[in-house]
């Protein structure tokens, strides 16, 4: 990174694409507001994690964070500002967007 961008970031610090935030209990709220990311958990046990499709179009995307699930995502930084999902997420209907969660911004994959 050069120093120009170094100090741009410095001055402007990035805004993240998502925010992390907690609820308690074994589902994410039926209500999502877009740059959210909700985690339902019961006590240190993480539940799921849900969020509004970034692309924008709006569909409600839900991923199973207990250990029993057969397809299951691990939420690798629990910062509020910097939340990270392991592995990417791909839809398979509707947009069928495919990104990341890292550092609490969206990456996506070109595929
Ligand atoms: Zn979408």
């Amino acid at each position: 990174m050069n120093i120009f961008k170094r100090l741009w970031r410095r001055i402007f610090p990035r805004q993240p694409d998502l925010e992390l935030s907690f609820v308690e209990g074994d589902t994410p709220p039926e209500n999502l507001s877009p740059g959210h990311l909700v985690v339902a958990r019961e006590g240190d046990e993480l539940w799921a994690a849900a969020l509004l499709c970034p692309c924008g179009c709006g569909e409600r995307i839900e991923l199973a964070l207990i250990e029993e699930a057969t397809t299951k995502w691990r939420l690798v930084s629990e910062e509020r500002l910097s939340p990270t999902l392991h592995p990417s997420v791909w839809r398979k209907t509707g947009c069928r967007n495919h990104f990341w969660v890292r550092s609490g911004m969206i990456v996506w994959c070109k595929d």
